[in-house]
């Protein structure tokens, strides 16, 4: 198999890369092993030092690196050059507040264990594989690789195989930071070679952000192997909309939540639930809205919305608006396929959907909005949890009551109210359901990769 760059937004292969061999993989794996014996006794202050100098080098590389994900994956030029400030952003977060979210934690009580003192004392695991999606191609392997290297962890990251190039630059990032090498490596490799890599014994735990198919292969081969996981899986978010809600504001956050990211973000808004006495203001509103947006050339910065980053990613897409078109969906903007070159695909609004439509149970991963109408509160909670996944949820509401209820019903990892869902380093990320298990970011994402060691001493 082959790894390369293509640009979505002509098809053209940039670049190709060989994937590693069997002895290379096995070098990198002897590597990353040695450098975990070096880097789990640095200093959280020198590992801080090297983690500074990251954010400093890529802020200084910025736009390089901004150009390449645009020209691989087909996100917009602005939203490139915002991911990698966020990654400088996340970086400086978990270089300045490693060393307290892994402070040793002593029990108040130690004589209610018999001991002098008691504590936990959070210690890194080893060497940690991170597999990756494309989709923020920078961004995922940041939130895995920042906190990681500063507990102590070492690396391996394995990328979507049509981001090698932002694969290769991780890497280059932190070696040119400081980290010693071997603290963190690029695998380019394919998705068959994942099984080996983790059953090796030198790895000790795995992370994985994409599909829920991805995520059940790697978490059972990690369960035979007794080896920890973390999944970040797919969403269908619902993003749910009451009357008393401020209904200009919602409207335009409804749009952003749904195309950022060209419409391909797991914690994007897709299934707008619209309470009936603002429904049709609410869709024709945000239709109009959809309608408007500019799509074209990912490098121009007027762009809004560009190409879907593959092929075989618009084929999902325009088979998910065919089957509910055929069974019933109204479609009141997009759902056309335009000719020419590059896997473009409109804003989309969907509404009539039935729960026999596989838009209704499967996540869309493109610009495509779908509407349900509702008559309370109570029936926005049932058809809002009437799916396998749980990552992100966004209620839009000015009643006390109501706002309660969406925050303890809505079955996800995270609720927003009147606002956007976003990750950020302050605060965990992370599902339920078939979204995922674990939690990234804050002080709980660092302590994913450690073990939380007891120690009590008489
Ligand atoms: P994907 O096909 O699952 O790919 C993700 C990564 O897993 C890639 O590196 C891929 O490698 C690898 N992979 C695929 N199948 C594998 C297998 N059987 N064993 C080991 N590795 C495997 O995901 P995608 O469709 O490109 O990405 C979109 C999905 O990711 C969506 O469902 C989205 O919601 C989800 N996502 C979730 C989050 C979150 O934080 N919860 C964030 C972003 C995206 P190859 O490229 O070589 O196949």
């Amino acid at each position: 198999m082959t790894l390369a760059s293509v640009n979505p937004a002509t098809g053209e292969t940039l670049k190709t890369f060989a994937p590693l061999t069997a002895d290379e993989i096995e070098d990198r794996l002897a590597l990353a092993d040695r450098a975990f014996q070096e880097h789990r006794r640095t200093t959280f202050a020198t590992r801080a030092a090297w983690m500074n100098t990251a954010a400093d080098v890529l802020d200084a590389r910025r736009e390089e690196i901004a150009q390449v994900m645009t020209a691989e994956m087909g996100k917009t030029i602005v939203a490139a050059r915002a991911e990698a400030a966020k990654c400088a952003r996340a970086m400086r977060f978990y270089a300045e507040h490693a060393e307290g979210f892994l402070a040793d934690e002593p029990l108040a009580d130690p004589s209610a264990v018999d001991a002098k003192t008691a504590m936990i004392r959070w210690q890194p695991l080893g060497v940690v594989l991170a597999v990756m999606p494309w989709n923020f191609p920078l961004w995922q392997v940041v939130r895995f690789a920042a906190p990681a290297l500063m507990a102590g962890n070492t690396g391996l990251l394995k990328h979507a195989s049509n981001v090698p190039q932002t694969a290769l630059f991780l890497e280059e990032l932190y070696r040119e930071a400081g980290f010693p090498p071997g603290c963190f490596q690029t695998l380019l490799i394919g998705s068959k070679q994942v099984e080996g890599v983790l059953r090796d014994p030198r790895v000790a735990a795995a992370t994985l952000t994409g599909s829920e198919a991805a995520g059940r292969s790697v978490a059972s081969i990690a369960g035979d192997e007794v080896k920890k996981t973390v999944l970040e899986l797919g969403g269908s978010d619902a993003f749910v909309v009451m009357p008393s809600a401020d209904l200009d504001a919602a409207v335009a956050t409804a749009v952003t939540a749904r195309v950022q990211n060209n419409g391909q973000s797991c914690i994007a808004a897709k299934r707008f639930i619209v309470h009936d006495a603002v429904f049709d203001a609410f869709a024709d509103a945000f239709t109009a809205r959809m309608r408007g947006l500019t799509v074209g050339d990912p490098a121009d910065e007027a762009t809004d919305v560009g190409p879907l980053a593959t092929e075989q990613g618009r084929e999902d897409v325009v088979e998910l608006v065919t089957d509910a078109v055929r069974a019933g969906a109204t479609v009141l903007c997009g759902g056309e396929t335009p000719d020419g070159p590059g896997w473009f695909y409109p804003p989309t609004v969907l509404t009539d959907i039935t729960p026999d439509m596989r838009v209704f149970t499967e996540e869309v991963f493109g610009p495509v909005a779908q509407l349900y109408r509702v008559s309370s509160a109570e029936e926005a909670v049932r058809i809002a949890n009437a799916t396998t996944f749980g990552l992100g949820s966004a209620a839009w509401t000015d009643d006390a009551d109501e706002r309660d209820l969406f925050v303890d019903e809505l079955e996800a990892g995270a609720v927003f109210v009147n606002g956007l869902v976003a990750s950020s380093p302050q605060l965990p990320f992370g599902g339920v359901k078939r979204s995922g298990y674990g939690r990234e970011l804050s002080a709980l994402g660092i302590r994913e990769f450690c073990n939380a060691k007891t120690v009590w001493l008489a």
